[in-house]
């Protein structure tokens, strides 16, 4: 079956920077696509060229098998964009805000219904200068939902939350998704892609570095758990264990935890903070990269 969205050899050039490099991926209706990498990976350009807000300096979208070029308008309408807070109309209340964006649209939901869904009751009648942040990205959100559309990009929509605010967020996220909506995210947080995502894209420096699903990916790179111990408490067993020191924590990555732990054992190091976890996408990036997610 063919895609719903794809993106084929994308590029875009600014003057002095090649924001994306020859980007290439498929997103299958009904799932959440997540674009994950560092301030500055191309992951915003990259979506501004999916939704067609900017224009691309080589490669094509398409939607439905059709670029969507030559759909135009038919698209536009199709698609919903979480956007940045400065698109609320400042002096109108939520409600109002509804009413005006959605009657930009030939097609519409029902604003009860985007009330219900983005939880939006107890603010309804507020100025929308008066929301939390929380509060504010769930009435983006529902903007982005005004014209009943196919595909929702949503990016960095939980950057700067609180992170009881981030996980009532993601919740939003799935109500949606269990619609049978498409959703396209950009994140730099780790944890957000692994919640949410069906399938994710790791950028770095304009390029797609990885790709697949992020149990996939974690699978595919990694058989082994990481040990987590303070540097100080670590430093008994000198360098009978090889441990990378990373800020104030030593980590070891290793397929031996039972090995590992005798070790430790037999240095009599402290085990009180001692921590096993299993690997992230996070140091999936680093592996990938030599460099942490969030630098
Ligand atoms: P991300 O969303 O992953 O943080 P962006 O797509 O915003 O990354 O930016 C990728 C690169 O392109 C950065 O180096 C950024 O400075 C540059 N860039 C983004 N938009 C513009 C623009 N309008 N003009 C010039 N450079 C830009
Ligand atoms: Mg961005």
């Amino acid at each position: 079956m063919a895609a719903l969205l794809e993106a084929r050899e994308l590029v875009k050039q600014y003057p002095k920077v090649r924001a994306v490099d020859g980007v290439s991926f498929e997103v299958p209706a009904g799932i959440c696509f997540g674009l994950l990498g560092p301030n500055g990976a191309g992951k915003s350009t990259t979506v501004e060229m999916l939704e067609g807000v900017v224009a691309a300096s080589g490669g094509e979208v398409r939607f439905r098998g059709e670029s969507i070029a030559a759909r135009g308008s038919r698209y536009r309408e199709r698609i919903g964009i979480q956007f940045q807070a400065t698109a609320l109309q400042d002096f109108l209340t939520v409600r109002e805000n509804l009413r005006f964006f959605q009657a930009l649209y030939p097609t519409k939901r029902r604003i009860e219904e985007l009330i219900a869904v983005c939880r939006l009751e107890e603010f309804l009648d507020r100025d929308t200068q008066k929301l939390s942040g929380g509060q504010r990205q769930r009435v983006l959100l529902a903007i982005a939902l005004v014209n009943d559309p196919e595909v929702i990009f949503l990016d960095e929509p939980t950057t700067g939350l609180d992170p009881q605010a981030r996980r009532n967020f993601w919740e939003l996220v799935r109500s949606i998704k269990a619609e049978g909506k498409t959703l396209v995210l950009t994140t730099h947080y780790m944890e957000e892609a692994y919640e949410l995502c069906d399938d994710i894209g790791i950028m770095d420096r304009g390029r797609m570095i990885a790709r697949g699903s992020p149990q996939r990916l974690l699978a595919e790179h990694f058989d082994d758990s990481v040990l987590e111990l303070p540097v100080v408490d670590a430093m008994r067993v000198g360098d009978r264990l090889p441990f990378v020191i990373r800020g104030e924590m030593a980590e070891l990555s290793t397929r031996d935890i039972a090995g590992a732990l005798q070790v430790l054992q037999k240095a009599e190091a402290p085990l009180s903070r001692l921590r096993i976890r299993p690997r992230t996408l996070e140091d999936l990036f680093l592996e990938l990269t030599g460099k942490d997610l969030r630098a």
